[in-house]
């Protein structure tokens, strides 16, 4: 650990890393502080993919997309308050980090959709393995290769700024064996993910969120927010905070069912075994629906095909999460359903799928393949906290703002912990893009800015 760095990065996720690597590719001297003893945040847990068109996967297997359906898609998923600026950097800069991807080995050939997609581009490794474990071990063998130091279990304490310059000079840290200590740096990345694990932020800002579940990993906890607001950074969005519709918690954990069964091809049922959403419309849509059963959940329903195209499901069979029947019947049986409802509902589904349109709920995307390969598969689900939109405001600089939309001199942010790209609500896969995207235009800006301080 040295007293001095041209750039600190504040959190170990797929941003953080992201900008150090870049940042350090374009000559500067970069550390990552990391609180928690394990590293990669939010982003090892992100299941679905990483959003990007027109890339070499996409028209390789046929899928001809655009960036103008990209900000589409992604301004009416956010209920079209997205902040304009960030969003056309986003959708015009996804291609390019899919490819910066690429040339550090993080290959993702295999496409799916999310919900609220008109195309398949979300990116995820060719053998349908979690992204996001995926992309933060590429990241930290880059980190390892390149010899670029991150610290874990040290905390960053608070920002310091230089009251003669005006610029942000230093960081406080907590150590494990140093204790307390001041790092001097040219520039500061606050890259430290959502606060949806901050019980006080969300009754502060969300409280119509309270009382539910999280899927988030502990270091979830707000701290970019408090570390910027300190040296006078503006706050967005910070009302805006997404709750995942499948999530299955009747057990003492909590496991995000990954978006990529629905689109793979599962559907939703009640407990009369009746569809009653589009699956594959947006998470906040899908949420409300499942809220007004009030059924305490809802089921997913599957078979041995789409298990086969989403691997992951393997891993949630092994620790028990998933019914498995023989027949249809069975199956309904075991997971409490109506097994005439049920078999009702998958006679008409295979029917429209076959024909190529779902007829009652206008489901568009994850019908290539009906539900008719024994054995069939069950999943309670119930919707939990996934992602806080809002968060520190910056511009497409990655620049931290004032309330005056000033920037404060030395301090960028980037990944979750910001605010505004996202409006009411993120589109599955964004998260994973946005990291990427903005951790290497930060690692890009900073390396610009300490060239000229
Ligand atoms: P993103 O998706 O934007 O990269 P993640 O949630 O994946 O965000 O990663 C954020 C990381 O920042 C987590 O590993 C978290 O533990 C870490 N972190 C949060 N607050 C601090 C802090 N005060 N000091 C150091 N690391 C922090």
């Amino acid at each position: 650990l040295a007293d001095n760095y041209d750039l600190v990065v504040i959190g170990s996720g797929a941003t953080g890393m992201t900008a150090a690597i870049q940042a350090h590719e374009l000559g500067l001297r970069v550390a990552i502080f990391e609180k928690l003893a394990a590293l990669g945040g939010n982003s090892r847990r992100a299941s679905s993919g990483l959003n990007a068109v027109e890339t070499f996967v996409q028209l390789d297997q046929g899928v001809i997309d655009a960036q103008s359906s990209f900000y589409a898609d992604t301004l009416k998923g956010g209920g079209g308050t997205n902040n304009p600026l960030l969003l056309n950097y986003f959708v015009t800069h996804a291609e390019s980090a899919f490819d910066w991807l690429y040339r550090h080995d993080i290959i993702l050939t295999d496409l799916t959709a999310m919900g609220g997609m008109s195309q398949k581009r979300a990116h995820r490794p060719a053998n349908k393995s979690a992204v996001g474990n995926y992309l933060v071990e590429g990241l930290q063998k880059q980190l390892l290769a390149q010899g670029i130091p991150l610290f874990t279990e040290t905390k960053v304490l608070k920002l310091i700024k230089d009251v003669q310059t005006e610029q942000i000079s230093a960081v406080k840290i907590e150590h494990p064996q140093l204790g307390q200590k001041d790092i001097t740096a040219k520039a500061v990345l606050i890259a430290t993910g959502g606060f949806a694990q901050n019980q006080t932020l969300l009754a502060k800002y969300a409280p119509q969120v309270l009382g539910r579940k999280t899927t988030n990993h502990p270091g979830a906890t707000g701290d970019g927010m408090a570390l910027a607001t300190a040296v006078g950074s503006s706050l967005v969005d910070m009302n805006k905070v997404q709750i995942h519709p499948t999530v299955q918690q009747d057990g003492d954990h909590v496991y995000l069912i990954g978006e990529g069964v629905r689109g793979e091809g599962a559907i939703l049922v009640n407990q009369a075994g009746q569809r009653f959403v589009n699956e594959m419309t947006t998470r906040d849509k899908v949420t409300a629906a499942i809220d007004a059963l009030d059924e305490n959940g809802a089921t997913l329903i599957f078979d041995q095909a789409v298990r086969e195209a989403f691997p992951a499901i393997n891993f949630y069979l092994a620790i028990g999460l998933v019914w498995e029947g023989a027949t249809l019947a069975d199956l309904a049986q075991k997971a409490g359903l109506d097994v005439a409802g049920l078999t009702e509902t998958l006679h008409t589904w295979n029917t429209s799928q076959a024909q190529g349109t779902d007829v009652a709920f206008q489901r568009a995307t994850g019908i290539e393949r009906g539900l008719n390969h024994a054995p069939y598969y069950a999943i309670h689900i119930k919707p939990a906290i996934h992602y806080t939109m809002g968060g520190v405001k910056i511009n497409a600089l990655t620049e931290v703002l004032t309330d005056q939309e000033k920037p404060i001199l030395g301090l960028y942010a980037a990944g979750e912990v910001t605010g505004g790209l996202h409006g009411d609500n993120r589109m599955g896969g964004n998260s994973l893009a946005e990291t990427v995207v903005f951790g290497r235009q930060a690692g890009k800006e900073i390396t610009k800015y300490v060239r000229t301080h």
